[in-house]
């Protein structure tokens, strides 16, 4: 098939990627090996509870074979993204307190006359927008959003004033797009909620180091398959054997909304794979951002009036090309000339209000960089010269 086959068929637009990994643009590339196990999949039947059974033991064993000792997880499941994973979890935890029955296990999450507790405390600062609110995930589960503590500090007391007999669950954001200064560490809420007997479940949908969350011990961890992994749009839910065997009952009530096409277990399986051999034989598929970045910062400060330097995340081992532009102003009308060109560039404009416009360097070929490279020139002296 050519390669732009669907572009012209429906009419798309080509995009590249300098923004991340970001649902609005399809999130990750996806490499051969992960499309080859998505084919095998697609083009084969199997029993479908025991693939997510096996699946999910297959899953925990590789990580639990890397890390050796005191791995956490006991179990886990393949979902459709983390978000499903997260109302699901609200589901399970809420179910758990309601019913030994099974049925009356599906039920669980909607009944509210009956049952109350189904709060589930999330910091101020972590109650954020990924593009959708999370709370929206906590109520589909059936879950009572119970923010503790305040947009800028949470501590401790601040948890324990909230906790309550409806308390159901503790949900923390593990992410860039969370308050960052003065809240609580996920070692302290692990502590926390072990000694409350309460069951935290830990969104780290964006996340690289899977391995370190098997020793902190949280009861469940959701990971994005997509973004972390370069895999297929699903996430994997690892922890306490006992949340994901109700997580797997859930799948027949709310969960059947949030199937998973056998395809992508097969592509998340092999993602999985992909990134664990990687570590572990220290061959670099990962991607070196720092190489990448301090090139494209190198051709960035030959156009002239682009000042750029090179960047890390503010959580995360990722290094990234930043220009600082005069003014705002100037940053905006670059974002909106990029986008608005032939192909379509995103970048990250979080700070664009400061002025600073930032390149993801992961998914961008070395074509992409000079297309990149070239519009930044072009614009820059269309500035100029109405500016003047
Ligand atoms: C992207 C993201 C999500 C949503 O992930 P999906 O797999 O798209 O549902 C949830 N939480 C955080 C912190 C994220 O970054």
């Amino acid at each position: 098939m050519n390669a732009n086959y669907y572009e012209n068929k429906l009419d798309l637009k080509k995009v590249i990627n300098a923004s991340g990994k970001m649902t609005i643009l399809g999130v990750s590339k996806v490499n051969k090996k992960v499309i080859d196990a998505q084919n095998y999949g697609a083009t084969n039947f199997f029993e479908m509870d025991d693939l997510y059974i096996k699946s999910g033991k297959y899953i925990t064993n590789l990580i639990n074979e890397k890390v050796k000792s005191n791995s956490y997880f006991e179990d886990a499941q393949i979902v459709s993204c983390t978000s499903a994973g997260i109302a699901q979890m609200v589901a399970t935890t809420i179910a758990e307190n309601i019913t030994k029955i099974q049925n009356e296990k599906l039920n669980a999450p909607f009944d509210f006359i009956n049952f109350k507790k189904r709060e589930v405390i999330i910091a101020k600062g972590h109650n954020i927008n990924y593009g959708t609110p999370i709370e929206i995930m906590i109520k589909l589960g059936g879950g009572i959003v119970v923010e503790a503590g305040y947009a800028n500090m949470c501590n401790l007391d601040d948890f324990n004033n909230k906790l309550t007999e409806n308390t159901t669950a503790i949900l923390y954001v593990k992410s860039h797009h969370t308050v960052q200064k003065n809240m609580l560490s996920l070692e302290d809420m692990v502590k926390f909620s072990k000694s409350k007997n309460v069951p935290l479940i830990v969104d780290a949908a964006a996340e690289e180091d899977i391995l370190a969350y098997s020793k902190l011990g949280a009861d469940v961890v959701i990971f994005s398959t997509s973004k972390g992994l370069n895999g297929p749009s699903s996430a994997i839910v690892l922890g306490k054997k006992k949340f994901i065997n109700g997580l797997r009952i859930q799948n027949k009530g709310i969960g059947r909304a949030m199937k998973v096409d056998k395809s992508t277990i097969f592509g998340t399986i092999r993602a999985i794979e992909d990134y664990i051999y990687d570590i572990s034989s220290n061959e670099t598929n990962k991607i070196d951002t720092y190489t990448i970045a301090t090139k494209f910062v190198d051709k960035l400060n030959k156009i002239q009036n682009i000042n750029a330097s090179i960047v890390k995340d503010s959580v995360r081992e990722i290094y990234r090309a930043s220009i600082q532009c005069e003014k705002p102003k100037i940053a905006a009308k670059i974002i909106k000339m990029q986008k608005e060109q032939s192909p379509s560039i995103y970048v990250r404009e979080y700070q664009a209000n400061i002025g600073i416009i930032e390149y993801d360097v992961r998914a961008i070929s070395e074509e992409e960089i000079e297309i990149i490279i070239q519009s930044l020139k072009n614009i820059m002296k269309n500035i100029e010269e109405h500016d003047e």
